[in-house]
């Protein structure tokens, strides 16, 4: 069995890896579980050091890293070299806040002492999709090697080679052998590794199917697990918003990463009476968007990763223009990956683009009657992960903030993951959080010592 990488922009094969043997397998969660004595048992300020290292290495590295990953999936080399940046960003904060985070907690009681130690729980798997494949597994690994847990990687097997060069990153940076190691293992092979008494946990970002068949694994074997799951989020725009903001930012929103992600605003939904003007606006700024060879600099949006992805979001596309939606901005003709951005009008509830989860670059233009139906049409959906509220009135920002199911409500701004806030979802997005301080203690034994 090999894993193959293929440009999705010139459709060539760039590389092939075979995949682990059972022997090697066996070997790498062996070395994951020696590692965790000694890697645990470092101070704070010693594995601090190592991650001083990483931040630097990163910086230094991210041109080289860029290419790779614009290879293997297809963003424009910018967005690549940026998600390195933001990976040294994450480390830089974790070095700051990880002494603060990880003290004890004293806890005034009756007690002569009591206290609360955050403490490791050892191996922690983490399974990790293509469309982030740096940022997605620095924003586990960070934290988590820093508290003193070890890390192993299933990446998406269309990222191998990230996978491969993420391992490295750590080698380069003198971690122990075993601290953190890339598992090139199928899906299917993840039951045998969650089922290993030597793991302890996992993480996983993706699909709704890959986290139910992971969580329930977990849940046999009373592990712990996050899940960081897809969404439907929402952006609603409302009569007093700056018009031309919001629509540059929706746009931005829906469309980097040529649509791949997690958290871009998929549903616009937006109060009648500046409907026609926020919808022109959004437009124009569609129009906009130069795609091409994701490598030139020139270009603002790449191909979509796989074939597949392209014929998922063409078929979505399709069905809901057969349910009764305008097509706006659209192309018939399909190049290979590269799918050109869709603008739709006349979406409602019930339509495919209103119900699922579009993973691609198709923004959806929703009419909503007020402030309360577009809220109601916000919650519409069996997805809670991101969203984004447009008004001038802050105050009424913040009581709208507090009624919409979501993980994150981001008012007049872009909605992202930023290490210093939690981020996470609700309903069918998942369940628990990554990033800030609880992200950190997620996979922490947060352990209560009390003394009489
Ligand atoms: P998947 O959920 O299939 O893949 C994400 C990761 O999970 C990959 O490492 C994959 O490995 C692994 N995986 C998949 N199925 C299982 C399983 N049963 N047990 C263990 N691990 C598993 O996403 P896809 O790439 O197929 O994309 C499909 C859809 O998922 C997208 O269209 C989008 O809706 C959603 N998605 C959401 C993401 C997010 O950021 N929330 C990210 C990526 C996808 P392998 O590649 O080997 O199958």
């Amino acid at each position: 069995m090999k894993f193959t990488s293929v440009n999705p922009y010139t459709q060539q094969k760039i590389n092939s890896y075979p995949a682990l043997s059972a022997q090697a397998l066996d070997r790498k969660i062996r070395q994951a579980d020696r590692a965790f004595a000694d890697w645990s048992a470092l101070s704070l300020e010693n594995r601090l050091a190592f991650f001083r290292k990483v931040a630097a290495y990163l910086r230094s590295e991210k041109q080289r890293y860029g290419e790779l990953m614009t290879a293997e999936m297809g963003k424009t080399l910018k967005e690549s070299i940026a998600e390195v940046e933001k990976c040294a960003v994450g480390v830089d904060y974790y070095i700051e806040h990880a002494p603060k985070f990880l003290a004890d907690l004293t806890i005034p009681t009756e007690a002569r002492k009591s206290f609360v130690a955050y403490q490791p729980l050892g191996a922690v798997l983490a399974i990790m999709p293509w469309n982030f494949p740096f940022w997605q597994v620095f924003r586990f690994a960070v934290p988590s090697l820093l508290a003193g847990n070890v890390g192993l990687l299933k990446h998406a097997a269309n990222v191998s080679g990230c996978s491969l060069a993420i391992e490295e990153i750590f080698r380069a940076c003198d971690f122990p052998t075993g601290v953190f190691q890339s598992l090139l293992i199928e899906s299917k092979t993840v039951e045998t590794v969650l089922k290993d008494a030597r793991v302890k946990a996992v993480t996983l970002t993706g699909s709704e199917k890959a986290g139910a068949s992971v969580a329930s694994i977990a849940g046999s074997q009373i592990k712990k697990s996050v899940l960081e799951l897809g969404g439907s989020d929402a952006l609603i725009v409302l009569a007093d918003a700056d018009l031309e903001q919001a629509a540059q930012v929706a746009v931005q929103s829906r469309m980097q990463n040529a649509g791949q992600s997690c958290i871009a605003a998929k549903r616009f939904i937006v109060e009648k009476t500046v409907k026609k003007e926020f919808t022109d606006r959004v437009l124009h700024h569609i129009q906009a968007i130069q795609q091409g060879d994701p490598m030139d600099e020139a270009t603002t949006m790449g191909p979509v990763a796989r074939i597949d992805l392209a014929e998922a979001i063409e078929s979505q596309c399709a069905k809901t223009v057969r349910q009764g939606a305008r097509m706006l901005h659209g192309n018939a003709e399909r190049n290979g990956c590269n799918v050109a951005p869709i603008l739709l009008d006349k979406v409602k509830p019930g339509m495919t683009g209103f119900d699922e989860e579009t993973f691609g670059p198709l923004a959806v233009i929703v009419e909503a009657k007020d402030e309360q139906d577009a809220v109601k049409l916000a919650n519409q959906s069996n997805y809670g992960l991101g969203s984004a509220l447009w008004t001038k009135d802050l105050d009424r920002a913040e009581r709208l903030a507090r009624q919409i199911q979501a993980g994150s409500v981001f008012v007049n701004s872009l909605m992202r993951s930023d290490p210093r806030v939690p981020f996470g979802g609700v309903k069918l997005s998942g369940f628990g959080r990554e990033l800030a301080e609880v992200g950190m203690k997620e996979f922490l034994n947060i352990k209560t010592v009390w003394i009489d």
